[in-house]
């Protein structure tokens, strides 16, 4: 568990989730669809008082709406025909009605961005290394595997694997994609490597990311860190993308997504254990069912 320290310097980020925008958001939705405004922009400047909304309090409610204006912008099309450009599914594989499937959208994308940002407030106090190292002794998986962009690779000063044999595996696949003779790829030093789907990055056992600062100061790229090194520990499972569910539009593939209404977090973070009833509610507020689940075992 964490100090009493780590939990004040976490005060701001579980207020957050003590406050979450959904609330509110759907609030702004329920205004929207019953106003003649085409758009939310102009229904924002008429919110310019403090609200109470599920026992949220929002002292400036249009200033926090402005924030995910991009991402309200998807609900727009309630009353603005777009063109389809995914395909939404309930869990029987039907597909839902289009007010659930906007709704779906919008939430899963306010609740990513949001939880980017508590997270970032939550794991800092908490010196924890946890996603910047290979498996320890105690852990049944040979490595850990960090998923890279094209762009990101210059950030990592490691060994590049990116051969016709890697290009046609993946890091799961059985057997492993060996080097050196017969040894597989996770028995040597932390390397990066170019598979089937994509760079990422194998942490072999008792190895780190050779931006961890082996000083104690954390991540020495923090401003650039990858894209994945972003994502919270706690994240929005309202909508599972489903490729085997894509179909073809006018030409044009539609990706398909599956209503799961679910809000993840990852039992092995230690502000996730410290904070589970915050979590809890968050989802509560949010309309969606916290799951805990262990990644590391
Ligand atoms: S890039 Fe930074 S945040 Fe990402 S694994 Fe490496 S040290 Fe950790
Ligand atoms: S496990 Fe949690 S606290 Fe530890 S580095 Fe990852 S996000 Fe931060």
């Amino acid at each position: 568990m964490l100090t009493g320290t780590q939990i004040s310097q976490c005060a701001v980020g579980v207020a957050s989730l003590q406050n979450p925008v959904m609330p509110l958001v759907r609030l702004a939705q329920m205004l929207y669809l019953t106003s003649t405004h085409a758009t939310f922009a102009p229904l924002l400047d008429e919110l310019n008082e403090p609200v109470e909304t599920n026992g949220v309090f929002y002292d400036d409610p249009a200033g926090l709406l402005r924030e995910y204006l991009d991402i309200l912008s998807i609900f727009e099309r309630c009353k603005i025909p777009a063109a389809p450009s995914r395909i939404f599914l309930n869990e029987d594989m039907q597909p839902l009605d289009p007010y659930a499937a906007l709704d779906s959208w919008v939430a899963q994308e306010i609740i990513n961005r949001e939880l980017e940002t508590i997270n970032s407030r939550l794991c800092a106090p908490c010196q924890c290394t946890l996603c910047c190292v290979g498996p320890d002794q105690s852990l049944n998986q040979d490595f850990f595997e960090i998923p890279l962009l094209d762009r990101e690779i210059p950030f990592f000063d490691l060994s590049r694997i990116d051969s016709p044999e890697s290009r046609q595996a993946t890091s799961l696949a059985e057997p492993p994609l060996c080097l050196d003779g017969d040894r597989p790829f996770y028995e040597k030093s932390a390397a990066l490597y170019h598979w089937q789907t994509g760079w990422s990055m194998v942490l072999p056992r008792d190895s780190y990311c050779p931006n961890l600062d082996p000083a104690g100061r954390g991540c020495k790229i923090y401003p650039q860190r990858p894209e994945v090194c972003r994502r919270p520990q706690i994240f929005s499972y309202v909508l599972e993308r489903h490729e085997e569910m894509d179909q073809l539009y006018e030409g044009e593939n539609l990706p398909a997504f599956v209503a799961r209404k679910k809000l993840l977090a990852i039992w092995d973070c230690p502000y996730v254990r410290q904070f589970q009833d915050d979590i809890g509610r968050y989802g509560q507020l949010c309309e969606i069912e916290p799951v805990f689940k262990k990644n590391k075992e």
